[in-house]
C-alpha cells in the first residue's frame, strides 16, 4: 500500500549532452509497475530533462531549492521556479548540503515549509555520521533531525512527504548498511512518526534507504518490511545498474 520509489540523486554528475544521452535510453526501458521512478538532475538540466520525459513514467526531481520564494539570494533557486517547468518534488536536507553547505535544521524545517506551501512533495533526508554510531547515538540523532527538520507539519502534510534514511558512512563508500540495519533504523524511523503522529500516517509514509545501493545488494535491502526503496547515487548514473536496482522490486 506504500509508493515504492527508486530515485536517482544524480548530484553534482552530469552535463545536458549527458543527461539526454541518460535519458533517452531510460525511455527505453520498461518499469516494474508498482515503481515510481525517478531522477534529480543538475538544476540547469531539469527543464530539458522534463520535457524529454514528459511522457514517460519517469518524475524529475530537483536537488534542492531555497527557503525563500523570491528575493535577493545570488544563485538561489525557488520553489516557484521549480515549478514553472513542471518539477514538483525536492530532495530536502541531503547529508552533503548538511555538511558542505551548513544546511541545519532551522534552514531545513524552513525548506520543508516552503515546499509544503507549494504543493511539492519533499523527500526529507536524515542519517547519522559513523561516529554516532560508534557512539550508540544515532536512534537518538535520527530523532532529532525528525523533530527539528519535519515534526511541526500538520497530519495532511505528510501525504507529501517521502523520507529517505541515507547513513553518511555508507555514501559512496561502498559500505552498505546491512539489510537489518536498514530495517531497524527504518523501523525505528516508522515507530517515531507513529508516536508524534498515529499509526496510520506513519504506515503510509514512504521510507527510501541511500548509501551504496547496487544491483547487488538492492533485492535484499528493498525486501525488508520496513524500506520502501531507494535514494540512489553512483549506481543510478549508468542506465544497466539504475535499472537493476528499479528491477529489484519487480
Ligand atoms: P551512493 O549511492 O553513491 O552511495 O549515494 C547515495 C546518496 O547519497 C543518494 O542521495
Amino acid at each position: 500500500m506504500r509508493r515504492k520509489i527508486v530515485a536517482g540523486n544524480w548530484k553534482m554528475n552530469y552535463d545536458l549532452a549527458e543527461t539526454e544521452l541518460f535519458l533517452v535510453e531510460l525511455k527505453k526501458q520498461v518499469f516494474p509497475e508498482n515503481v515510481m521512478v525517478m531522477i534529480a538532475p543538475a538544476f540547469t538540466n531539469l527543464n530539458h530533462a522534463f520535457n524529454s520525459v514528459r511522457e514517460h513514467p519517469v518524475t524529475i526531481v530537483a536537488q534542492n531549492m531555497h527557503q525563500n520564494n523570491e528575493g535577493a539570494f545570488t544563485g538561489e533557486i525557488s520553489a516557484k521556479m521549480l515549478k514553472s517547468i513542471g518539477v514538483t518534488t525536492v530532495i530536502l536536507g541531503h547529508s552533503e548540503r548538511r555538511a558542505y553547505f551548513n544546511e541545519n535544521s532551522t534552514v531545513l524545517s524552513e525548506k520543508v515549509n516552503t515546499a509544503l506551501e507549494n504543493e511539492m512533495t519533499a523527500i526529507f533526508c536524515v542519517g547519522e555520521e559513523l561516529k554516532d554510531r560508534k557512539e550508540e547515538t544515532h536512534f537518538e540523532l535520527i530523532k532529532t533531525q525528525l523533530s527539528e527538520g519535519i515534526f511541526h507539519i500538520s497530519d495532511d502534510a505528510w501525504k507529501n512527504i517521502v523520507i529517505a534514511y541515507e547513513p553518511v558512512w555508507a555514501i559512496g563508500t561502498g559500505e552498505t548498511a546491512s539489510p537489518e540495519q536498514a530495517q531497524e533504523m527504518h523501523k525505528f524511523i516508522r515507530k517515531t512518526i507513529a508516536e508524534k503522529y498515529s499509526k496510520e500516517i506513519a504506515d503510509k509514509v514512504s521510507i527510501l534507504y541511500g548509501g551504496s545501493v547496487k544491483a547487488d545488494n538492492a533485492t535484499e535491502i528493498f525486501g525488508q518490511e520496513d524500506v520502501d526503496g531507494g535514494l540512489i547515487g553512483g549506481a543510478s548514473l549508468k542506465v544497466d545498474s539504475f535499472m537493476k536496482i528499479i528491477n529489484a522490486f519487480g
